[in-house]
């Protein structure tokens, strides 16, 4: 249809046997309407390619190299681990204090290498009917399988694979966790399925998930570092006048502790102040921010960043 219309619409008095001669269906037609129509093995769990590139993403340059490393060179080179005798990890788990980048990382890794990406929930797939969780589970797994090369994201994965025997719903968290491991353990059948998950809360997964062939590489999301911290206010200033004479560094040095998600909620509050004092304001200043970052404070309790460390230390991702 797009290469008739291309031939229609240039030429729209010719005869049918000239339209006939003159149509041929190029490859950018092709690519026209593959983005019109989906598979539909997609439809049912499919989020729409997400919009985040790794460019959105200010700094966690390590984290990004080695989720590319985990997903996206396997899939893309099988040939080269195959060469060097190595089997690339089966599924990654990020985890790391809430608002730091994880969902957006795993968003940027799908939109960027170009792989189908099935995104899940944690909460959504528990259902209090019998079966219906574990069916819930199967199925997403088979339709990554249909539409491979494929990741599956599990967000907040805490509230599907909590450690056996510590669930209060009747036991459905540990027959979901049963059924995880069945689909991830499906060897054969999970080539070019690439299991993502995350979570604020790594000491809550069941062990078994954590076993080699599973969830087998781990990666620390931390609070961002200065270098992170910096990018992230310039991703913010790209849509915000601010004046001349704001010390970026200044906000660099005050903002320690913040997560990602805290520093984008200071930038907003800053420009509310900015409009509080005069609706017609062009400029967001130093004096905004500094009342933005009391309004603002760091959320993360130091118990948990403790939390982390130790868990760190015990099960590595200490670098990313
Ligand atoms: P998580 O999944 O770790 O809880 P999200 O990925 O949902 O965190 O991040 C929440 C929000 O924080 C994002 O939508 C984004 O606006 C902001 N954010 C966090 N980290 C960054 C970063 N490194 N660069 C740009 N924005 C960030």
């Amino acid at each position: 249809l797009h290469a008739l219309r291309r031939v229609l619409g240039s030429r729209p008095a010719l005869s049918d046997v000239q339209v006939m001669n003159r149509v041929k269906v190029t490859t950018s037609d092709l690519r026209l309407a593959m983005t019109e129509v989906k598979p539909s093995a997609m439809r049912e769990v499919a989020i729409d390619v997400p919009k985040v590139r790794w460019s959105d993403i200010g700094g966690m340059e390590e984290v990004k190299l080695a989720l590319k490393q985990a997903v996206d060179w396997p899939l893309r080179h099988p040939e080269a681990f195959i060469r060097l005798g190595i089997t690339p990890p089966r599924g990654v788990l990020l985890y790391g204090p809430p608002g730091c980048s994880k969902t957006m990382i795993a968003k940027a890794l799908a939109n960027e290498s170009q792989l189908n990406f099935l995104s899940i929930k944690g909460p959504e797939l528990l259902s209090k009917y019998v079966g219906e969780s574990e069916r819930a589970v199967r199925e997403v797994f088979r339709k990554a399988r249909t539409v491979a090369p494929s990741i599956i994201f599990f967000d907040e994965i805490d509230a599907l694979a909590v450690a056996r025997g510590s669930s209060h719903a009747g036991g459905v968290g540990d027959r979901v966790l049963a059924q995880l491991l069945t689909e991830m353990d499906g060897i054969e059948q999970l080539k070019d399925v690439t299991v993502l998950a995350a979570t604020n809360r790594p000491d809550m997964i069941d062990k078994a998930l954590m076993r080699p062939g599973r969830l087998d590489r781990v990666i620390f999301v931390p609070l961002p570092d200065a270098e992170t911290r910096r990018q992230i206010f310039t991703l913010q200033f790209r849509n915000m006048p601010i004046h001349p004479s704001l010390h970026l560094e200044d906000l660099v040095t005050r903002t320690e502790r913040y997560s990602g998600a805290e520093i984008t909620a200071v930038c907003r509050e800053a420009a509310l102040q900015a409009l509080q004092e005069n609706i017609a304001a062009e400029h967001v200043t130093d004096t905004h921010f500094l009342a933005a970052l009391d309004a603002v404070t760091p959320r993360i309790p130091q118990s948990l960043l403790q939390a982390y460390e130790k868990y760190q230390r015990e099960h590595g991702g200490a670098r990313a």
